[in-house]
């Protein structure tokens, strides 16, 4: 019998955060205004450049390779094709930043989901970047107060990155409640979803694409196995377009609807997925320890399913 869930925690960029938007439309408007973006055979294919070289620098960072202004720099030496002096570099990083910054937005479903959380379950992230940018990410989105600054819990800080179990079971801690007591939500499959059911919480994969997970020994191109589909992503269709998912119909998670007056207008997903792991919402986890979610409204009727199997179950309380 599962415990009952009575805390969440969330990865930041790219599922509280429109990580990828912000992106690429600051880079693209720091490229237009450098008079670099004619050289490119594409803006796709410079934003496609740019989120590849990060996905290998920010990896670097992670591990502790590189500081973080250090991955920054070497990111502008990469893209740019030359070894940019350190004061140059700087100097376009943050231009590129200010405008990055400057299309700062969370994700529609973002607050209100938090909203309806806040008065059941103590809430809480875990994500790999430094404390005070993702402070300030939190504070300039209006996120950070549904989360106690404790509850905060950054790589950087912390001294390991996800998916290393240790960072999944401080943020329980910082919580005060065991990790079968707590669900993780997070964009990536391998270092979000698998790495917090392997550390032994409740893990809910956010998949806002529907392109379904991609299984990590085909993603061997990186360091690191989960940098796969967020590089294929940075070039496909999904870049800026990942709220406006295509349709209502398919297979919703069970009781959809429910989640919907509390946050919302989008109902189940469109896509199967299930033959590419996790399960939809509502269905409980599939052999795979995962649930999936196409948005964040969805969590929330995910956790209510949770929580009627556990009453079924004739322990709830
Ligand atoms: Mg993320």
């Amino acid at each position: 019998m599962a415990d009952l869930i009575r805390g969440v925690l969330f990865d930041i960029d790219d599922t509280l955060f429109d990580y990828s938007s912000s992106e690429r439309a600051g880079l693209l408007e720091h490229l237009a205004a450098e008079g670099l973006l004619d050289g490119f055979p594409s803006p796709e294919e410079a934003v496609g450049r740019w989120r590849r070289i990060m996905e290998e620098e920010y990896d670097r960072f992670l591990v502790g390779e590189l500081t973080f202004e250090e991955q920054r720099l070497v990111r502008v030496s990469r893209f740019l094709g030359r070894p940019v002096p350190e004061e140059e570099a700087t100097a376009w990083f943050a231009g590129y930043s200010a405008l990055v910054n400057a299309a700062w937005a969370a994700f529609p479903d973002a607050a209100p989901v938090l909203a309806a959380l806040a008065p059941r379950y103590r809430l809480g992230v875990v994500t790999n970047s430094t404390l005070s940018h993702q402070l300030a990410k939190l504070t300039a989105l209006g996120l950070l107060g549904h989360f106690g600054t404790t509850a905060i819990v950054c790589s950087s800080e912390y001294g390991q990155a996800k998916p290393h179990p240790g960072i999944f079971l401080e943020g329980c801690a910082r919580l005060g409640l065991p990790p079968a007591q707590v669900a993780f939500v997070g964009d990536k499959y391998d270092i979000d979803a698998l790495g917090a059911r392997d550390a032994g919480l409740r893990a809910f994969w956010l998949d806002r694409s529907g392109r379904g997970a991609i299984p990590a020994h085909e993603s061997a191109a990186g360091p690191r196995a989960g940098a796969a589909p967020a590089r294929e992503s940075a070039v496909g269709p999904r870049v800026g377009a990942a709220p406006a998912r295509e349709s209502a119909a398919g297979r919703p998670a069970r009781d959809v609807s429910a989640g919907e007056g509390a946050a919302g207008s989008r109902a189940g997903d469109g896509r199967e997925r299930e033959g590419a792991a996790g399960s939809r919402g509502g269905d409980g986890p599939a052999p795979d320890g995962v649930t999936v979610i196409g948005s964040l409204e969805e969590l929330l009727t995910a956790l209510d399913a949770v929580s009627s199997r556990r009453s079924a179950g004739g322990t709830a309380g």
